[in-house]
Parts: structure tokens; sequence; C-alpha cells
């Protein structure tokens, strides 16, 4: 039976094949493309497993999963937050975490931004736009994004440092491309306003998509399921945890 090393270690250079053809179809370098694992179904020793293949961008969706793998992992992770973040968490998860992609309103900002200054931080934030206007999804809507742009340049201590989106769940892939795309030029249209920010980062693509998400732009892609793909059914154990 296949280990977990071996299993990961497969997966690992499927994901990064896609993301080098990707980048060749249009004319990309595959190092402008930061790959974040995101972890939220992978046990812990296959977290493990991936960090010793070299992955050091993680990604957890939960706040309270982010803090507790990063006590028990210890490593030297780039921790990325993907989801959610509720203003009473703010405290606990900025020491640990290098950039929170998932900023949705403008008083989170605010909340991130006055704690990062009472802590002495200064880390990257993404804001996370509901592109696709899905009733579900978090997010700013374009229109609110674009009306409250000012707030974004009035932090002192975060630094703005792009935007992030999730495209609807759809079989075919192509059908995120204009959600990607759209993202793409908003971003063009707010770092060209006053006051200008660089905004670099496009936090884009997940397993089914990022192939086209960097066709589109993304500097970062959130990749789960296809990194631990076959381990749960292979009841594929590590080495001890
Ligand atoms: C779970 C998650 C991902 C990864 O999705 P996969 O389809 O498993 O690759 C990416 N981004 C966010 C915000 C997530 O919650």
């Amino acid at each position: 039976m296949a280990s977990t090393a071996t299993i990961l270690a497969g997966n690992l250079a499927l994901v990064r094949r896609r993301i080098d053809t990707a980048c060749l179809r249009s004319g990309r370098e595959g190092d402008a493309i930061r790959l974040v694992a995101v972890t939220k179904y992978a046990r812990l020793d296959w977290v493990r497993e991936l960090i010793g293949l070299g992955v050091a961008d993680l990604g957890e969706s939960r706040p309270q999963q982010l803090i507790e793998r990063a006590e028990a992992l210890g490593e030297p992770v780039r921790w990325h937050l993907v989801g959610h973040l509720q203003r009473n968490k703010v405290r606990k998860v900025l020491p640990l975490a290098a950039c929170i992609h998932s900023v949705d309103s403008w008083k989170l900002l605010e909340r991130i931004d006055l704690l990062s200054a009472e802590l002495g931080l200064r880390p990257d934030v993404l804001l996370e736009v509901n592109v696709s206007a899905e009733a579900a999804k978090d997010g700013f809507a374009v229109d609110a994004l674009a009306d409250g742009w000012p707030q974004a340049a009035r932090c002192r201590h975060v630094r703005v440092a792009g935007l992030m989106t999730m495209a609807p769940l759809q079989d075919d892939p192509e059908h995120a491309r204009p959600v990607f795309r759209r993202l793409r030029e908003l971003r063009d249209e707010l770092s060209a306003r006053p006051p200008a920010l660089a905004l670099p980062e496009l936090s884009m693509g997940m397993s089914h998509d990022f192939d086209v998400a960097i066709e589109e732009g993304a500097t970062m892609i959130r990749v789960g399921s296809d990194l631990f793909a076959g381990l749960a059914e292979a009841g594929a154990h590590g080495a001890a945890r």
C-alpha cells in the first residue's frame, strides 16, 4: 500500500505540473505563483509530511483550527487565513497569520488595523470580493468595495496587498474565467485611483479551477482537495504523529 509520503509527493507533483502548464500557456513565470495548501480537511500528520516536501504556505478556513495547528506544528510555516474572521478572533489570529485573505467588511479591516498597531504587527491582508454576487457568500459587493475605497487607505498598520475571490462551484472550470477576469479588472481599476495602493496580489483559484485562475492573473492559488486526494481512501498512515 502506498505510504502517505508517496501519495502526497505524487499529488504535489501533479499540482506543480498544472501550475507550470498554466504559466506556459499564459506566458507567466512559475515563481510568480504562490501555492497555498489549504489543510482544513487534512490530518495533522499529512500536513507534517507536506511541510517535509517543501510546502511552506498553509491555509486554514477556520480561525480556531489555524490557531490550534500553528501551535501544534510550531514550524516555520507561513499561515494564511482564507475563511471568515469574526471580529472577536482577530487578536488571537493576528500574531499567527502572515496573510488574511478574507477581509470582508470595512469594520473588520478597521479592527485588524487597530489591533496591529497595539500588537506592533504589520500583516498583509486581502479584501474578499463576492464577484458573482451569490447571496450565501461572504465578501464585499463590487460596488461597495469601489464606493468605500478611501477606507482602504486609512489603514496605517495593515498592508492591503490585493483582492481575493471564490468562483461559484461549477462542473466546467471555464465558467469561472469571467469571475477571475473581473477580479483582475477590479484590481486594475482600484489601484489606478487615489490613494495609490499597488494591490499586487490576486488570490483566486482552488483545486478545480486554479489553471484558469493562473491564466487570468492569480498570484496565489488555494489548493486543498487535490493535494490530499487518495489519502483517506488509502487509509494512509504516516510515520509517527
Ligand atoms: C477549502 C477552501 C479552498 C480549497 O478548496 P479545494 O477545492 O479543496 O482545493 C480554497 N479557498 C477557500 C476559501 C476554502 O475554504
